[in-house]
């Protein structure tokens, strides 16, 4: 998500902000953007930003100092247009724009004790709920926000575009990341990646806080909290897997932890070989890490067609593995007759490294031996992240030999729990307010969960 507060150039800056996010999402792309007479514009369709905004000179009908755009993951649940955003929402009395992220887990109860009071949805996402809570309460528009807030359960950072202004909030855990810039030509920029940031010349202020709502008024940044019931755990697989390694996420670099995590991997499970390749792009730093600390070549054995679409969300096995191998290719003079160590992040199902290895040891490579830089995933994800099955899980599944078998790798190693808490600390020192979510790992879930929480497919 990527928003501007106070500045006249409101829609391109926002759909450069996103273009630089466009790793966050795939399936939709929207930009909304409050004119001058109060009236909410918005421009938004499924598919790339630049799919949607094919023409950025359209950007000119979005006159407007502020806005907020959204890029939208591909899940299971809540596809189609309807649930493209941001949604607009408009009242006799006041207009709502609201891009959203993350999962609310008790939006069933909610959403029919809303119905059941004359709510009416648009889209079977979770992003309206909002806007429907905060059109039941009565009084100035901070305290709706606030009150309404304290009934969402989960994970969620919202852009709030109203007549009013822009308003920030991150849930009280501060699941998914969300930073705040200056703009050098007047302004400030919300955004859910640092790395959004340098395009559109702002500099980095500070991170929104778990349970804060932050906004701006007479060019200053305001704050307040909706709850004081707050504790971070921001999501470990943005460190992992989700977020640009040019990223800072609650001031911790994202490459630097990937980095560190290989090292640990290397002191927790190396192995005799010849030469290290990281699966691109995620693994890349995690592969450099392994690399230095073994004093081992670092090598490109594995290329990435940039031009194909995620493989991740496929609907069947059949059609995942056939994206993987349109994906990555290896390169046969570099792997033949070599003992590899290879380095993915995650292993979810387990389709990508299968079809690796498979891959390698056509093209001729003696050993792999898969490491992985991150814990066995075994628990689903409840706060937006698309591993909500528990039973595709492959950890869930299987045990780390049955793992092995099934990929048919020489070896497989996960990085522990321990060496991943150990990555995060010497990539920036954990200080007691700032902890990590790390249930798809532990099972240990950092919100309150109703039996609704672990319903399939409902991700935003
Ligand atoms: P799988 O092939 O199902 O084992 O998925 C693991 C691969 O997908 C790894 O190469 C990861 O880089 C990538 N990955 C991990 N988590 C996600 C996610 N939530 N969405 C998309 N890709 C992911
Ligand atoms: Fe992230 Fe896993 Fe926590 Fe979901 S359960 S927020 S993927 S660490």
């Amino acid at each position: 998500m990527f928003a501007v507060i106070g500045n006249p150039n409101a829609a391109s800056l926002t759909y450069y902000g996103l273009h630089s996010l466009q790793h966050r999402g795939q399936e939709g792309a929207g930009i909304s953007v409050l004119n001058a007479n109060g009236d909410i514009n918005t421009i938004k369709g499924e598919g790339l930003l630049t799919d949607v905004v094919s023409d950025p000179a359209i950007l000119g009908k979005l006159s407007g100092s502020y806005s907020v755009g959204h890029i939208r993951y591909p899940s299971n649940g809540a596809k189609g247009y309807d649930n493209v955003q941001p949604l607009m929402m408009k009242m006799s009395d006041e207009k709502f724009a609201i891009a959203y992220n993350g999962n609310i887990t008790n939006t069933i109860a909610l959403r029919s004790e809303l119905e059941d009071q004359g709510s009416v949805f648009h889209a079977s996402g979770d992003a309206e709920i909002l806007v429907h809570l905060m059109r039941r309460k009565k009084g100035a528009f901070l305290d709706r926000l606030k009150a309404s807030l304290l009934e969402l359960e989960g994970a969620f950072n919202y852009f709030i575009l109203h007549d009013s202004g822009v308003y920030a909030v991150r849930d009280r855990k501060g699941i998914r990341p969300l930073c705040i810039g200056k703009l050098t030509d007047g302004g400030y920029v919300f955004a859910s990646e640092t790395c959004a940031l340098g395009i559109v010349g702002a500099t980095y202020i500070r991170d929104v806080m778990p349970g804060e709502i932050v906004y701006v008024e007479d060019g200053k940044i305001m704050s307040t909290f909706f709850t004081d019931d707050c504790l971070h755990a921001i999501c470990l697989m943005e460190y992992v897997y989700f977020a640009r390694p040019d990223s800072d996420l609650e001031e911790r670099n994202v490459h630097s932890f990937r980095k560190q995590s290989g090292i640990e991997l290397y002191h927790e499970s190396h192995v005799d070989a010849d030469m290290v390749i990281g699966v691109p792009d995620s693994s890349i730093s995690a592969a450099t890490g392994y690399a230095e600390a073994a004093g081992l070549p670092n090598e490109m054995g594995l290329i990435k067609n940039r031009y194909v679409g995620r493989t991740f969300i496929k609907p069947t096995q059949a059609l995942r593995e056939q994206g993987v191998r349109m994906k990555l290719a290896p390169i046969p003079s570099v792997v033949k007759g070599k003992r590899l160590v290879v380095i993915d992040d995650s292993i979810v199902r387990g389709t990508t490294s299968r079809r690796i290895v498979q891959m390698l040891r056509d093209a001729g490579a003696t050993e792999i031996h898969m490491r992985v830089s991150s814990p066995p995933i075994m628990y689903p994800c409840v706060y937006g992240v698309d591993t909500s099955h528990r039973e595709d899980l492959l950890a869930h599944q299987l045990d780390l030999e049955e793992m092995r078998r099934h990929i048919k790798a020489d070896s497989l190693e996960f990085l522990s729990r321990e060496g991943t808490v150990k990555a995060l600390q010497r990539s920036k020192s954990l200080g007691p307010n700032c902890g990590v979510c790390m249930a798809c790992f532990t099972g240990e879930y950092p919100t309150d969960l109703s039996a609704e929480s672990f319903k399939n497919g409902k991700q935003a």
